[in-house]
């Protein structure tokens, strides 16, 4: 796979320009201090993540981040992957270094935003080895990787030297026979041993997963929630995307292919467009619309602004499908444990949100979650 990608960087590859990215999707509260309680993850950002072993509502960094384009390079070939790849470069260490020397200052913390951090190669040791002798070393800091770059917990240390707050990792599922056939080129272990060494960095990691791929049943989804659950409970954070879309360009098993015919008035005929992946396990795919009809109801249960925060709704996912199990087979002690210890950690989280909340109201400030 590595060569693939070599060849494709000597013939067609560009480099990325930075631009100063601001986010515009959040009041930046610049005046908001540093060591405050952070909206979103409840953290001063100068306390180190081992002082604070709650979980994180939502994948954030920062009120008022800058984000750094390093590239579009990936070495996976994950069929469920929309994103364009493998035809930006990152940007010289160089460049990159006048960029936050010329932005930075602006901003209360950096993402470096790249489909995959290459973590442990030559150009990212570099690059974090630069920033750790910059202004902006103790300025937090978030990446995103894949699972398999994340084996050496030396690497893991010098990105922590280097401000790296949180890594999102696309972990997807918990079983060895989902990430095959997703091709997702990592194994299970290999996303335990990143979440371990991510933890054992003082860094905190994200957990994507996907929820009902096409191939998942009860047995598969109930494993990939309760291993994700052992890791919300050391501080990650959830992101639970639920079902799988498929990418029409990538040859896939017909077998999981559906359609859905869309018509809007004023259209010449309907529009035949692939839906996403379809569940080939019976039973699964007859319970999936009581989940999602579970979902709702749940999500009504609480306030919006903490159901909308995505960690809280992909929690109340994990309950819907054992709400609906137990719907289905009678209420037995292990779901019922199960339901609990979900409850448990939304309340956990919620009362985190309330706590910024207040916080922010203490000091003038208008919350409001990402
Ligand atoms: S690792 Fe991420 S970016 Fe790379 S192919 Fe898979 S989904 Fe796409």
């Amino acid at each position: 796979m590595a060569c693939n990608i070599a060849i494709c960087i000597n013939n067609t590859f560009k480099t990325t320009e930075l631009k100063e990215i601001k986010d515009e999707g959040i009041d930046p509260r610049e005046d908001m201090p540093l060591v405050g309680i952070d909206i979103t993850h409840r953290r001063g950002y100068v306390e180190g993540y081992s002082r604070w072993k709650g979980m994180l509502p939502q994948e954030r960094i920062g009120h008022n981040p800058l984000s750094v384009d390093y590239g579009n390079l990936c070495k996976g070939k994950c069929i469920f992957c929309m994103g364009k790849r493998n035809t930006l470069r990152p940007p010289a260490i160089k460049e990159i270094l006048n960029h936050l020397n010329l932005h930075g200052y602006k901003h209360d913390s950096i993402i470096l935003e790249a489909p995959s951090f290459p973590l442990g190669t030559s150009e990212a040791t570099n690059l974090l080895n630069e920033i750790i002798l910059s202004p902006f070393a103790s300025v937090p800091k978030k990446l995103t990787m894949r699972a398999d770059y994340a084996g050496s917990l030396n690497y893991l240390r010098l990105a922590k030297k280097a401000g790296v707050e949180i890594i999102s990792y696309g972990i997807e599922s918990f079983v060895e026979e989902i990430l095959q056939v997703l091709n997702k080129g990592t194994t299970v272990q290999q996303n335990i041993t990143a979440l371990d060494n991510t933890i054992a960095a003082d860094i905190r990691p994200g957990i994507n997963l996907i929820l009902f791929t096409p191939w998942d049943t009860i047995t598969t989804t109930d494993v990939t929630i309760q291993k994700a659950l052992d890791y919300v409970e050391k501080g990650a954070y959830l992101n639970i995307s639920v079902g799988m879309d498929i990418n029409p360009a990538i040859k896939i098993d017909e077998k999981v292919l559906e359609y859905n015919d869309i018509y809007e008035p004023g259209m010449l005929s309907s529009l035949r467009m692939l839906s996403q992946g379809k569940i080939l396990d019976p039973l699964l795919r007859k319970l999936l619309p009581s989940i999602h009809k579970s979902f709702s109801e749940l999500e009504k249960g609480y306030q919006s602004e903490f159901a909308s925060a995505r960690s809280i709704s992909s929690l109340i996912w994990c309950k819907a499908f054992y709400m609906v199990l137990i719907k289905e087979s009678g209420m037995n002690d292990e779901l019922f444990s199960k339901i609990e210890r979900i409850n448990r950690i939304i309340n956990t989280c919620i009362m985190e949100m309330e706590e910024s909340m207040l916080f922010l109201v203490a000091i003038g400030k208008v919350p409001r979650f990402t």
